[in-house]
């Protein structure tokens, strides 16, 4: 009987206050965790006017498809995100993430997901590898930045976030060959566009895209 209160109580999806993300998962920190990311970056999309157009479910998981950290499965409205503990067992020593928290980590895969479910709503006016490449920019730019400063700071000794980001270097081929320097170009070419908001909403109404140059 105790088992199946358990199984009950850990299949439920939890809402979050923002009521824009239900959570499901066998840890109650992970809800926590997983309703504070959803409000950080609802709080970045809010100063640009934009929000999710339908509530999203996140739900934890100790393995997910394609070996990822995070999954969005498009038209479902649900996003997967490994664990803290899986996370942690799945970063590399040498990866750039390896110095952050696996809690903290996995606020920001949290981050990333989401993003993605946002631009679900997008539509491509493009080839789709080149809206798949502008859809993980915006994912990989707002996850970073939702990031505590302090974890930052080992990368900006490599790189700097200063030094202007060419539009060319966010293309299909750094995203697959070189993900960490994609994402971290990804997050300083954002940074670095005086109009913020428009650049964000331009990419969410679908008029901005990376696109392959045209020979
Ligand atoms: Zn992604």
């Amino acid at each position: 009987m105790i088992a199946t209160l358990v199984a009950v109580t850990a299949s439920a999806q939890v809402p979050c206050d923002n009521g824009l993300v239900t959570v499901k998962t066998n840890a109650a920190e992970l809800v926590e965790r997983a309703c504070r990311a959803s409000d950080r970056v609802f709080a970045q999309l809010d100063a640009c006017d934009q929000r999710l157009s339908e509530r999203v479910n996140i739900q934890t998981a100790q393995e997910i498809l394609g070996d990822c950290l995070g999954l969005f499965h498009c038209g479902k409205a649900k996003i997967e995100v490994l664990t803290p503990d899986a996370l942690s067992r799945k970063i590399e020593a040498d990866s750039i993430f390896a110095h952050i928290p696996p809690q903290e980590f996995f606020e920001s895969v949290v981050i990333h997901e989401l993003i993605h479910a946002l631009y679900d709503g997008t539509p491509c006016t493009a080839e789709f590898t080149e809206c798949y490449v502008t859809s993980e920019y915006l994912a990989y730019a707002l996850q970073f930045e939702a990031l505590p400063t302090k974890f930052r700071a080992p990368w900006l000794d490599e790189f700097d976030p200063n030094e202007t980001v060419k539009r060319d270097e966010i293309s299909l081929g750094s995203l697959m060959l070189e993900t960490d320097q994609f994402a971290l170009s990804a997050w300083a070419h954002l940074k670095q566009r005086p109009d913020r908001c428009d650049w964000i909403n331009g990419i969410l109404d679908g008029s901005i895209v990376f696109t392959r140059p045209r020979h």
